[in-house]
C-alpha cells in the first residue's frame, strides 16, 4: 500500500467536504478500535460520504492512488473486520441512512447501507411489517454491515439469515463503478446473484451502498418462556421437539451456566428459574393471534425434560426474561477482552461440544474461562474465552477450539464472519479448491486488492 499524501487527502475533502474527512486521532478513535477493544488500528483519514456517487468518487481516487480501504458501518462486528489494521482509510457508511417509502404491495423496502437495524425496524413497523433479522446490536449495526457479514441473530430459526432477506443491492466496486439491481423481483434468474455474493463478503468485494430488503408481517402477539435444564442433552432434545411442534416458534436461545451466573450478577437480578441448572433456553413464539396456549401445550409436551419454567406474557415480563440473553455480551466485556469464537455444531454433536470444550481450552490455558451462550435453534454457540483477571487467554486456545469444531463437522464461523481473527483458520472448513475459487472471485472484482485486505482470505504464501 502506498503512503497517503496531502494531495489525495485534499481530493477526498473536495468530494465529501472537510467536515467529513476526519483526521484528528480523537475524532477517528471510535472508528479505529472495534467493539470488543481487542482489535485496534490507525487510519490516516475516516471518510463519511453522503451518497453512492460520493462513495464511487472516493473509491476512484483511492484506486488511482493505490490506497486500501476498510468499509465500515456501525463497527459492531466481533471478528476484527471493521477496523484498519494496516493504515487503511475508512469509508464509513453512517450517512447513507435514508429509508425509502415501504412498498406495501411487495412487502419490501429499499434503504441506505448506513441505516441501523433499529431504524429499519421502526420504519417497517409503521406499515405493520418487520425485518426478518434481529440482534442485540440493533441500535448501532447497519444494513450494509449486516449484509457484509451475513448476520444471523435470534430469528434465523424462522426467517433465515441476512442473505435470505436481500432482493437486491447497490454497491461500489473496487474501480469506482456502481452496480445496482434494486427492482426487488422475487423471481429473477438473470445470471449470477450479486447480492448473494456480497452477503458474507466482509467488505472484500465491494462497498454496499443500498439494499432492497424483504419484510415480514409484524407479529404483535408474543409470549416468551425461560426453561431451565439439568444438562445440555436435555436442552438440545427439547429444542428439537419445540421446532417440530411449535409453528409460531420465533426464537430459541440458550445460556449456559457460567454465562448465566455472570449476566445475573451484571444486571443485579437473580436467575429467574432453576438456579442450579446447566442450561437455560429462552423460547419466543409470535403470531397474529395469541400463541400462549400453543406454547404452554408444547412445553407440557416436553414432559420431565425441563427443571423449571418461567413464562412471560406481557411486554415487561418478556423483557425481563430476555435481558439475561441480551446483556451477556456487555456483561462479558466488563470482565476483560475475550476471544470470541462463534461456531455452529450439528444437533447430534452439540451437547458433546458444549460439555467437552472447557477441557479443550484448559488443556491449552489452565487459567482461561469459557462462557457460552447462543442461538440454540440453529446450533450456534458463542464461546467467549477470558484469561485471568481480564487478560487475554493464550493465543493457542482459538486454534484448539476451532480444530475441535472442525473435527465435529461444525463451522468455525456461524454468523460473525471470518474477519482478521479467524482467517488463518479458514482452511479448517474450506478445501484448497474452494479457497482457490474464493481468490479467483476476489481477483476478478478487486484485482489490486484494495478492499479490506486484512480479512477473510488468508495471506498467500510468497
Ligand atoms: C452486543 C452485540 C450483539 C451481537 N449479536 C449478533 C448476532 O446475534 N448475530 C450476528 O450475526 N451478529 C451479532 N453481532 C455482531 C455484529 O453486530 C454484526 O456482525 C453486524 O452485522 C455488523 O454490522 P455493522 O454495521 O456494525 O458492521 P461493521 O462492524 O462496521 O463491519 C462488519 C464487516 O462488514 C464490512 N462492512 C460494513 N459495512 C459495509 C458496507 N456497507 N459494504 C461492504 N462491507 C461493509 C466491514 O468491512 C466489516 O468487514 C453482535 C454484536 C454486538 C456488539
Amino acid at each position: 500500500m502506498r503512503e497517503l499524501d496531502q494531495s489525495v487527502i485534499r481530493e477526498f475533502e473536495r468530494i465529501v467536504g472537510a467536515n467529513h474527512a476526519l483526521q484528528e486521532p480523537d475524532l477517528t478513535a471510535s472508528y479505529t478500535t472495534d467493539w470488543t477493544g481487542r482489535f485496534e488500528g490507525q487510519s490516516p483519514v475516516v471518510l463519511r460520504p453522503a451518497d453512492t456517487a460520493q462513495v464511487a468518487e472516493l473509491v476512484k481516487v483511492a484506486a488511482a492512488a493505490e490506497i486500501s480501504i476498510v468499509p465500515q458501518g456501525g463497527n459492531t462486528g466481533l471478528v476484527g473486520g471493521s477496523v484498519p489494521l494496516n493504515q487503511e482509510i475508512i469509508i464509513s457508511t453512517l450517512r447513507l441512512n435514508q429509508c425509502e417509502p415501504i412498498d406495501v404491495l411487495a412487502q419490501q423496502v429499499t434503504v441506505g447501507a448506513g441505516v441501523t437495524l433499529a431504524a429499519l425496524q421502526s420504519h417497517a413497523s409503521q406499515r405493520e411489517l418487520d425485518m426478518g433479522v434481529d440482534l442485540a446490536a440493533r441500535d448501532s449495526c447497519t444494513v450494509g454491515g449486516m449484509i457484509a457479514t451475513n448476520a444471523g441473530g435470534i430469528n434465523v430459526v424462522r426467517y433465515g439469515a441476512m442473505r435470505d432477506q436481500i432482493l437486491g443491492v447497490e454497491a461500489v466496486l473496487s474501480d469506482g463503478s456502481i452496480i445496482s439491481h434494486l427492482e426487488g423481483l422475487e423471481k429473477d434468474n438473470t445470471g449470477y446473484s450479486l447480492p448473494g455474493l456480497l452477503a458474507g463478503s466482509e467488505g472484500t468485494l465491494g462497498i454496499i451502498t443500498k439494499a432492497r430488503l424483504r419484510l415480514h408481517p409484524r407479529l404483535e402477539e408474543r409470549c416468551s418462556a425461560m426453561i431451565a435444564f439439568n444438562n445440555v442433552d436435555d436442552a438440545v432434545a427439547a429444542t428439537a421437539q419445540l421446532r417440530r411442534t411449535l409453528p409460531s416458534l420465533h426464537a430459541v436461545e440458550v445460556i449456559f451456566a457460567e454465562a448465566m451466573h455472570l449476566v445475573s450478577q451484571h444486571i443485579g437480578s437473580s436467575i429467574p428459574v432453576g438456579h442450579d441448572a446447566h442450561a437455560w433456553v429462552i423460547v419466543e413464539v409470535a403470531a397474529s393471534i395469541d400463541p400462549t396456549e400453543e406454547l404452554a401445550k408444547a412445553i407440557d409436551g416436553l414432559g420431565s425434560l425441563p427443571v423449571e419454567v418461567a413464562v412471560g406474557m406481557d411486554t415487561g415480563t418478556r423483557a425481563n426474561l430476555w435481558q439475561y440473553r441480551e446483556k451477556i455480551t456487555e456483561a462479558i466485556s466488563t470482565q476483560g477482552t475475550p476471544h470470541k469464537l462463534d461456531v455452529t455444531i450439528g444437533a447430534s454433536r452439540l451437547a458433546e461440544f458444549v460439555n467437552r470444550v472447557p477441557q479443550v481450552i484448559s488443556e491449552v490455558d489452565r487459567s482461561a474461562t469459557a462462557l457460552m451462550f447462543g442461538h440454540l435453534g440453529d446450533g450456534n454457540v458463542h464461546v467467549n474465552i477470558l484469561g485471568p483477571a481480564g487478560a487475554e487467554p493464550d493465543e493457542g486456545v482459538d486454534e484448539a477450539v476451532l480444530l475441535y469444531v472442525a473435527k465435529l463437522g461444525g463451522s468455525i464461523s456461524a454468523e460473525h464472519g471470518i474477519g482478521s481473527a479467524k482467517r488463518e483458520f479458514l482452511h479448517l472448513n474450506r478445501s484448497s479448491s474452494e479457497l482457490a475459487a474464493f481468490r479467483a472471485i476476489k481477483k476478478a472484482l478487486d484485482p489490486n486488492g484494495i478492499l479490506n485486505p486484512n480479512v477473510l482470505l488468508p495471506p498467500e504464501s510468497p
